[in-house]
């Protein structure tokens, strides 16, 4: 890299560039990661430097501020603590009374711990510690038959009633229905007021060569491997409430209903926060990128193995190419499961593909590698899919950024259609840059550090700005 290439990563406090290179900062004295948040030095003022050791041996001290070393050697002691707290909170929510408990636990001033958790957890201490409590009640209701006065109490809830209402606005149902989960072959889940069915009908339709998939009037099917194997999912879509029914191929159905309802929630994205992020956007004078979809909401994929497949798949071509690939991948590795549908693979059963076998199917040399060599980590363990949506939002995208065939633009779009976190810009996406350049009427569709900085104003809601941009330049669903 050129000194002018570096120096503008620095401007652009692009935390991509940590690690590869450090600032000396000649008039303080101070060393850097590219994107500490001090004040920006002058290009004169700055020298680079390849290692934390070469600036010290130029008389520099480590920034008090981005502490370079503990980057240099993969240590991240505030990262640590924030998880550490966030564990604890997890473990016994009751503990904490309120956010202002879990800010003084923290040890850290209450203005930074609000900074630490937007950007390691995408949210609040607050509405962090009320999904602790609801995940804490969710799993009692599911293993013990005490009244649900004691359960809320004991996940820390003040009242019956704020259980009861939270439970239900993140759940789609009430705590009485999710404890009969343990029996049954289906459940309902209310829609929220003004929730957008057509947009929903929308999603699911438009993979035009789906094999997995199919929507019939109301009716959607879709053939899905839960943890016991593959299994067909019903969904009968009406304005108010969505019915599930589910028909396993194998393995006892009432132990698959919570995995089942923790999908379709997903699916219907219910426990995203629509009305707050059309409440930014309002304040925020572009009540435009809004107007007619207020509710909009991100349907997650199935799995995170299905979101990680199509973000490989999807990557440098055109929508429809991409759903034929996936096509032609499912039918060679899926299993078929009723109805003519087809359960996408394992990924032990893509592990054991060599990339000559996709090669006929028209994938590319390179992403028949990445297919193959992503789906080998996790058939061997390497890579832990499922543990990726409960760690800090940081953590995720390191660990998913380290992995060949995966750069920015696929984790983000990875971390927000399939694990779920609410605050992701997947950086180049054209979607994304055409959707500015018409909202804010820009001359040209912006770069990648311009897409940064316009994108700054939507956090902690990028996932759901990304989703209305991508809107934004299309007729509304009939
Ligand atoms: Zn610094």
């Amino acid at each position: 890299m050129t000194q002018a290439q570096m120096y503008a990563r620095v401007l652009a406090g692009d935390a991509s560039y940590n690690g590869r290179f450090f600032t000396g900062v000649l008039t303080t004295g101070i060393y850097c990661l590219p994107a500490c948040r001090a004040r920006k030095p002058k290009l004169a003022n700055v020298r680079f430097f390849p290692t934390c050791e070469a600036a010290r041996a130029a008389g520099l001290r480590a920034c008090k501020k981005c502490h370079p070393d503990d980057f240099a050697r993969g240590a991240d002691p505030v990262l640590e603590t924030v998880e550490t707290l966030v564990a604890e909170v997890r473990q016994a929510p009751a503990s904490f009374t309120d956010a202002r408990a879990l800010v003084r636990r923290s040890g850290f001033g209450t203005t930074r711990v609000f900074e630490l958790f937007r950007q390691h957890y995408h949210t609040t201490p607050a509405y962090l510690l009320l999904r602790a409590r609801l995940d804490h009640a969710k799993h009692q209701l599911l293993t013990s038959d005490a009244p649900l006065a004691h359960l809320a109490a004991d996940a820390g809830f003040e009242s019956l009633s704020a259980f009861h209402d939270n439970f239900r606005r993140l759940n789609g149902l009430t705590p009485a229905a999710y404890r009969d989960l343990r029996q049954g072959t289906g459940f309902s889940l209310a829609l929220p007021d003004g929730y957008l069915l057509p947009y929903l009908r929308r999603a699911l339709s438009r993979d035009m060569h789906s094999v997995n998939e199919r929507l019939a009037g109301s009716h959607y099917t879709s053939a899905l491997r839960l943890s016991s194997g593959p299994a067909l999912l019903h969904l009968e879509l009406s304005p108010a409430k969505v019915d599930v029914v589910v028909s396993p191929s194998a393995g006892a159905l009432a132990s698959l209903l919570p995995e089942v309802h923790a999908l379709v929630v997903g699916l219907l994205g219910l426990d995203e926060d629509a009305a707050a992020f059309a409440r930014l956007a309002r304040k925020l004078g572009l009540a435009r990128l809004v107007a007619g979809r207020p509710e909009l909401r991100i349907s997650r994929t199935p799995s995170v193995y299905d979101g990680l497949l199509w973000s490989i798949i999807g990557q440098q071509i055109n929508f429809p190419f991409a759903c034929l690939l996936k096509r032609r991948l499912i039918e060679r590795t899926g299993t078929p499961v009723a109805e003519g549908l087809i359960a996408p693979p394992t990924p032990a059963a893509v592990a054991t593909l060599e990339p000559a076998d996709l090669l006929p199917l028209q994938y590319s040399r390179q992403k028949a590698d990445y297919v193959i060599a992503t789906s080998r980590l996790i058939a061997s363990g390497k890579l832990a899919l499922d543990s990726l949506a409960a760690m800090s939002a940081t953590r995720a995208e390191r660990t998913l950024l380290a992995i060949r065939g995966l750069g920015p633009w696929s984790v983000n779009y990875l971390m927000m259609r399939a694990l779920g976190f609410p605050d992701c810009v997947p950086l180049g996406d054209t979607g994304v840059t055409s959707g500015l350049k018409s909202l804010l009427k820009l001359e040209e569709r912006p770069d990648i550090d311009a897409t940064r900085r316009l994108m700054a104003m939507f956090s902690p809601y990028r996932s759901l700005a990304t989703t209305h941009l991508w809107q934004f330049n299309h007729p509304p669903p009939s």
